[in-house]
């Protein structure tokens, strides 16, 4: 298996309020959204 695995910052990122900690939100510009169910949040 491959893995991709690279230690950016996610530790400080929030987790999707919907989908629990499992799932984290990306950071943008001005808004986190959660690439599982799309729950975006604005800064
Ligand atoms: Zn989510």
């Amino acid at each position: 298996m491959a893995e991709k695995k690279k230690k950016l910052k996610y530790e400080k990122r929030k987790s999707c309020p919907k989908c629990g900690s499992g799932a984290r939100l990306a950071e943008h510009a001005n808004r986190r959204t959660c690439g599982k169910c799309g729950y975006t949040e604005m800064k």
